[in-house]
């Protein structure tokens, strides 16, 4: 009993630990895999690089051992020719034989000596530029034995065959081929068919085809072409390092991440419990920020905000606690809070006139009745107007219209104001705003701050007023904090509200009182 308890209570550290193995070792798989791939095709170019020079090389010996045999001055098939190209067979490495031709029949050989019929020679595979190869020819030297025989100006070579073969290595392979750029054709001399077009193979671009890693590459200098191929299955099993140490490091790092994201949890848990505590014992406060006329400078009300210092003296932000209990589902409760102790402390000064108080409410409060229920009752029982208490929405909390328009119809009816708070920050346009029917608009901070600064943003400022102007919206402005911004919307409108640190920061309830009895002895 007591380990399912256990196990229960840690199951979301369990769960966020093994995602973080799992998406750290997904990931490094993931990247393994990439790297091996791109490191296997590296190494495909690197073997075909060198199957070309190899065929090059091949080439080279060839032409030099024809040119050798049709320039020996030796008489045709003569003993001396014999033991000419005898002499250079023992010392090629790639040369089994040397034979003369005439008229597609063979005379002589280093290994046959002088034949006493000649034999008639197997039609070529390939016939080019008075070349011809025979990719496969039997019985020449022996009956049992295919040879790869070039012929040339009447002079036959029969090659080694392992001198190609000796190029493969397991479990790469290739096949080769002669390109001739004339007839755009490619002839097979080597190892098995692909399934590569004559353009793919020109191109010599690494190209997978069926789970098999192609690369072909033809030489600049001659009529080869190679094409390196290795299994997709192999190049992968060729990065065991790889496949070994990354998921390690990636398990290490998901470990890492789910530490810090399990910190994160208990934080915010933590966070959790002592915000449902602090509203349940009402320790939450308000301080009020002064909202002034602009065209005087005199405070006409001011916007409650919400403050809330944690267990360990720490002040936290609203936007963060605000939104923990929007996630939590019960930020309607801070809204019912915040309203009894703004009319509680606020309810002399808003009963003498001459000053309003906003009030900030969310999406949820739209939604439930109990808060505009707990508004009226304690209106009534302090005896103040419903005109002298605002309520802010931000765009996003209108989301839903039918929601929307319906509450805040029901506000406005029973004598609110209702705003739009930090307009512009949302997606909705002025004339959304006005179907919702609002009466004022909050213009967001961030746009005042960008007055006279030259940027884009700036220049819908304007307008934003025109059009509020055109629909009657009342208009406030946020976050004024210079005397030039507060210069910039005076002239721009008259009769706009301006709200910001130039005019008060956000004070306690019998500051606030204290700044209005200033500004009731000066008027
Ligand atoms: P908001 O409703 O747009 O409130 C204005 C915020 O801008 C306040 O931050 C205020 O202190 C700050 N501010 C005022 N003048 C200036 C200025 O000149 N410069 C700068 N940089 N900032 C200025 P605060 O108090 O941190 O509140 C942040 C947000 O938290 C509020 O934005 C509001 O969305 C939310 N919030 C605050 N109190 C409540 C509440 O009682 N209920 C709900 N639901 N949300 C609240
Ligand atoms: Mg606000
Ligand atoms: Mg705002």
């Amino acid at each position: 009993m007591k380990f399912f308890s256990v196990a229960r209570r840690f199951l979301p550290e369990f769960g966020l630990l093994l995602c973080g193995i799992g998406l750290g070792v997904g990931l490094a798989y993931m990247i393994a895999h990439a790297i091996r791939l791109q490191e296997g095709r590296a190494e495909l170019k690197a073997y075909a690089q060198l199957l070309v020079e190899a065929g090059d090389e091949l080439g080279v010996e060839n032409n030099q051992a024809i040119d050798a045999v049709t320039h020996d001055n030796l008489p045709f098939c003569s003993e001396q020719e014999i033991a000419f190209m005898r002499d250079y067979v023992f010392h090629s490495p790639h040369i089994r034989d040397i034979g003369r031709t005439k008229g597609g029949m063979l005379y002589c050989s280093a290994g046959l000596g002088k034949l006493a019929q000649p034999k008639a020679t197997s039609a070529p595979d390939i016939a080019t530029g008075g070349l011809k190869l025979n990719l496969r020819a039997q019985s020449l030297i022996s009956a049992n034995t295919t040879w790869f025989v070039v012929e040339k100006y009447g002079v036959m070579l029969i090659l080694n065959p392992e001198a190609i073969q000796n190029f493969i290595e397991p479990p790469k392979y290739f096949s080769g081929f002669l390109f001739d750029r004339l007839s755009q054709s490619l002839k097979q001399t080597f190892g098995p068919a692909i399934p590569l077009t004559v353009d793919e193979v020109a191109e010599g671009e690494p190209i997978e085809r069926n789970g098999i890693l192609y690369q072909p590459l033809c030489s600049q200098t001659s009529m080869v072409c190679q094409v390196a191929a290795e299994s997709r299955e192999d190049v992968l099993a060729g990065g065991g390092y790889l496949f070994t140490g990354f998921p390690i490091g990636g398990a290490l790092l998901g470990i890492a991440l789910a530490w810090i994201a399990i910190l994160y949890y208990h934080r915010h848990r933590s966070m959790e419990h002592q915000l449902r505590r602090a509203i349940r014992n009402g320790t939450l406060t308000i301080a009020y920020q002064p909202v002034v006329n602009l065209d005087t400078g005199t405070i006409v009300g001011a916007e409650a905000l919400v403050r809330w210092v944690d267990r360990s003296g720490k002040t936290v932000k609203p936007d963060i606690f605000v939104s923990i209990a929007e996630e939590g589902g019960y930020v309607s409760d801070i809204t019912r809070l915040v309203l009894r102790k703004a009319i509680n402390e606020m309810a002399d000064l808003l009963a003498a006139g001459n000053f309003k108080i906003t009030l900030n409410i969310t999406a949820e409060d739209l939604r439930d009745r109990r808060t505009f229920d707990l508004l009226e009752q304690c209106m009534r029982s302090a005896g103040l107007s419903p005109a002298c208490i605002g309520l802010e929405l931000t765009e996003r909390s209108t989301s839903d219209q039918a929601v929307a328009i319906r509450a805040i119809s029901d506000l406005r009816l029973a004598g609110h104001r209702v705003y739009i708070d930090d307009f512009g920050t949302g997606y909705s346009s002025l004339s959304y705003l006005h179907r919702l029917s609002v009466d004022a608009i909050k213009i967001d901070q961030s746009f005042t701050q960008t007055v006279g600064t030259g940027a884009v943003t700036a220049t819908v400022v304007p307008l934003i007023l025109k059009m509020a102007y055109e629909l009657g919206l009342m208009v406030v402005v946020e976050g004024i904090e210079t005397s030039e911004q507060a210069e910039y919307f005076r002239k721009a409108g008259a009769g706009l509200l301006g709200q910001g640190y130039l005019y008060g920061k956000p004070v306690s309830a019998a500051q606030m009182k204290w700044l209005v009895l200033d500004r009731d002895r000066f008027n």
